[in-house]
């Protein structure tokens, strides 16, 4: 597994491949965005402060009969060209789609380790 495949099979074409974890039946990748791609919500400018982040899950299509989860680090961004401060914004994903990973009845039990 690497960030090419996310590339390949996927179709993130600025994500960067963190690990894979494979728990009960389910597969899930950690992802971040390349520090090389981060940019303004606002804007789109790359004059931006990282300020912390926000997890997201998103499902996305199975390997086979393997469901597949996205768990994404969500870069918050300060812009230095608008003064906005916002979650940068996903090319993969709608943001509203998200599975709020705080709700234990959500997910299954093997995102609350
Ligand atoms: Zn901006």
């Amino acid at each position: 597994m690497s960030t090419s495949l996310l590339y390949h099979a996927f179709g993130l074409i600025d994500q960067q491949f963190l690990k894979a974890e494979f728990k009960n039946g389910l597969v899930i990748f950690h992802i971040k965005t390349k520090e090389s791609k981060l940019r303004c919500g606002n804007c789109g400018s790359r004059n931006v402060l990282k300020s912390g982040t926000i997890d997201r899950l998103f499902r996305t299509i199975p390997i086979g009969f393997k469901p597949v989860y996205l768990f994404a680090k969500v870069q918050r961004l300060q812009c230095l060209e608008c003064g906005v401060t916002r979650q940068e914004r996903l090319t993969y994903a709608d943001e509203k789609k998200a599975i709020p990973v705080a709700s234990p009845t959500l997910l299954p039990d093997c995102f609350l380790s």
